[in-house]
């Protein structure tokens, strides 16, 4: 078959810049947000359990269909709030997958935990549950499964090992804004949800991060242990009563400005992630006779799925002879899509200092292969446009695949 010039080789990029004046920057800000945020500002009263942290922690539970909503200064504060409130200590195991941002795997680490890095499903991307139950040990006290660029781990086999090992499972939902697993919001299903609506999440605030949990202890020792001991609705200086002994409390509190940036984006996140989700399903659909590359898989049982990355998985297999992923980033990019790789292998992160015995590789097969030798990643504003966009992608992928594959 004769192919297209690539772009790469002087031919026309298949997407021009004018269909990429449908790109938004990311986030969108918009008027009555900046009117409300003026109103915090000109009322005095930024901290403290105020008005907008309690409306939009009520909100965001009651979306992803949670009791509580614990907000805190970013998400990677909830995760290790969420070890400490469940009894992580000094010496405990906590799993975490391979493939991930550091804040996954560090969690464990600020309270004295080893992190045991298993390895992930090869469609999902998401931990696998067959290799965490070979990575349990008596010292295992915890698993963190990330809903990976939104797709799903397993929620039906984690929360089965859960309940017949007793160890609790934290979903880290920092990608996952909106999803729903099976009726249920994600987050909602683990013993504690943990999110963050750090500047580039799809509900996002800059900064900032909650627990979710349905459990009514979890969510006081929360709480207090982000509220430096004082339990919920208690307020400054009226403590009614005191954090149990021993428990460590800090000071991981969000304010208020975030709180009402949220509670308004939080107004658009149902019709965004559907956008994003129908969007991706039609391109999925015209990518399906493309060789050599494909999706990465939906959640198994997923009704709706939040994507923060679309992400896509090359087959080595059918590439021609020496072809590289770098080579098809590089083509893809000159035909106007623009790729990045995900996060590689959590353990070789530019920021990952940690002394080999701080951590345990358990198994990582998948996530080596993966982000060696497969995963492309675009941007969710990508899915935020509309089908013309996504027949131009389409474009472009094929124009590079057909170019590449033998
Ligand atoms: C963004 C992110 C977090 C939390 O990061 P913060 O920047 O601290 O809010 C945690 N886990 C994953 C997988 C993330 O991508």
């Amino acid at each position: 078959m004769a192919s297209e010039k690539l772009a790469i080789n002087g031919g026309q990029p298949a997407i021009t810049p004018v269909a990429k004046r449908a790109l938004k920057p990311w986030p969108l800000p918009d008027a009555r947000t900046a009117e409300r945020l003026k109103q915090v500002y000109l009322s005095g009263h930024w901290s403290f359990n105020g008005p907008c942290e309690q409306e939009f922690s009520r909100k965001f539970a009651a979306y992803c269909g949670a009791r509580h909503g614990i907000f805190m200064v970013n998400g990677t504060v909830t995760l290790e709030s969420a070890l400490h409130a469940l009894g992580v200590k000094a010496g405990d195991e906590v799993i975490v997958p391979g493939n991930t941002w550091i804040a996954t795997a560090m969690a464990p680490v600020y309270l004295g935990a080893k992190p045991v890095i298993v390895d992930v499903e090869p469609d999902t991307l998401c931990l696998d549950p067959e290799q965490t139950r070979r990575a349990i040990t008596r010292k295992t006290k915890a698993i963190i499964p990330v809903h990976l660029f939104g797709s799903m781990a397993d929620m039906d086999r984690f929360a089965a090992l859960s309940r017949e090992t007793g160890i609790p499972v934290i979903e880290d939902c920092a990608h996952a804004q909106g999803g729903v697993w099976k009726g249920r919001g994600l987050g909602s299903i683990g013993q504690v949800g943990s999110f963050s609506f750090q500047q580039s999440k799809t509900l996002s605030s800059g900064e900032g991060g909650i627990c979710l949990t349905n459990d009514d202890e979890l969510a006081d020792r929360l709480y207090r242990i982000k509220h430096i001991g004082y339990g919920t609705g208690q307020k400054q200086g009226q403590a009614a009563s005191g954090p149990a002994t021993g428990l460590l409390c800090r000071n991981y509190r969000g304010l208020e400005f975030n709180a009402v940036i949220l509670t308004e984006a939080l107004r658009r996140l149902k019709a965004q992630t559907a956008q994003r989700d129908a969007n991706a399903r039609y391109l999925a659909g015209l990518l399906r006779d493309v060789p050599g590359i494909a999706l990465q898989a939906r959640g198994r049982r997923a009704d709706v799925q939040g994507y923060y990355m679309l992400a896509l998985l090359v087959d080595p297999q059918a590439l021609k002879p020496g072809c590289t992923l770098q080579e098809i980033k590089a083509a893809l990019a000159a035909e106007g899509l623009p790729c990045g790789g995900g996060y590689g292998p959590v353990y070789r992160h530019l920021l990952w200092n940690l002394p080999a015995s701080a951590y345990r590789l358990h198994s990582r097969a998948v996530v080596e292969e993966t982000s060696t030798r497969r995963l492309l990643t675009v941007s969710h504003t990508w899915l935020l446009t509309g089908r013309p966009m996504m027949k131009a992608m389409a474009r472009a992928i094929r124009k590079v695949m057909s170019a590449y594959c033998k």
